[in-house]
């Protein structure tokens, strides 16, 4: 699965990070993931829920902001969304138009704790379950 590589890949960045500020649990994790990215949220849920199984990002929360694709004619200036139909522009016709949004693949942010798991005193709870999927 192309996402399982991806989210790997994610996974390792995030741990590095959270290792070098001592930080030992990872409560949520959000990303940013474009419409033209080539990974799917859905996909890329599951393969973070096996891929974290027995790391400190275990249980974290996965929030997944999915950004729309978005072309601009070089032309006219219009803004406007990829059709079926093609990508010419809808008001000029042109095709020389500019993908500038919808590519997104990354790391928005992390949230984490240190010291021992079950010792904070925070409101965010702590699940090590399974987690249902609607
Ligand atoms: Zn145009």
């Amino acid at each position: 699965m192309h996402e399982l590589s991806l989210i790997t890949a994610m996974m390792d960045l995030i741990l590095k990070d959270a290792q070098s500020r001592g930080i030992r649990k990872i409560t949520r994790v959000e990303l940013k993931v474009g419409e033209f990215s080539g990974a799917y949220p859905h996909a890329l849920r599951e393969a973070f829920a096996v891929a974290s199984r027995g790391t400190p990002m275990e249980g974290a929360e996965l929030v997944i902001e999915e950004v729309p694709a978005e072309l601009r004619c070089r032309e006219c200036g219009a803004v406007f969304r990829p059709s079926e139909t093609g990508w010419a522009c809808p008001s000029c016709r042109s095709q020389n138009v500019l993908l500038q949004g919808g590519l997104e693949l990354e790391i928005q942010s992390y949230h984490g704790r240190d010291g021992d798991v079950g010792q904070g005193r925070s409101g965010q709870g702590y699940s090590s379950g399974e987690q249902e999927e609607g």
